[in-house]
């Protein structure tokens, strides 16, 4: 009879666990890594998962993360920017294929040894 009361005493510990382990897992260290990921994914500052120290802070941070745009750094100066930006904000490099550079004229024709020009 003692076996049979201890048994599910047991069962009752090991699944408290695994429901412990299953919160702390989903609702805690899901968002925060999720949420580093996209940071850094993003160029944004992966310091933000620092609100994950609540977890309803962490579940916020991630989901602010993922609807902010992505950044990107100047190779000139390092600073950080949005995509959309086509000049650096910090020290005016341009930047992108998109931006219509001076269009080069057409080559000078060869000059063939010898001949006159008009
Ligand atoms: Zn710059």
């Amino acid at each position: 009879m003692l076996g049979y009361t201890r048994e599910p005493a047991g069962l009752h510990i090991v699944m408290g666990l695994v429901m412990i382990v299953l919160v702390i897992g989903l609702g805690w260290v899901l968002p925060i890594t999720l949420g580093v990921r996209l940071a850094n994914k993003k160029n944004h500052s992966a310091l933000w998962m620092l609100f994950g120290i609540h977890p309803v802070g962490g579940w916020i941070a991630f989901i602010v993360l993922a609807c902010v745009t992505p950044r990107v750094r100047c190779i000139n100066c390092g600073g950080f920017f949005g995509i959309h930006f086509r000049i650096c904000p910090y020290c005016q490099t341009t930047f992108g294929n998109e931006e219509p550079g001076p269009v080069n004229p057409s080559p000078p024709l060869p000059q063939i040894p010898g001949q006159i020009e008009p």
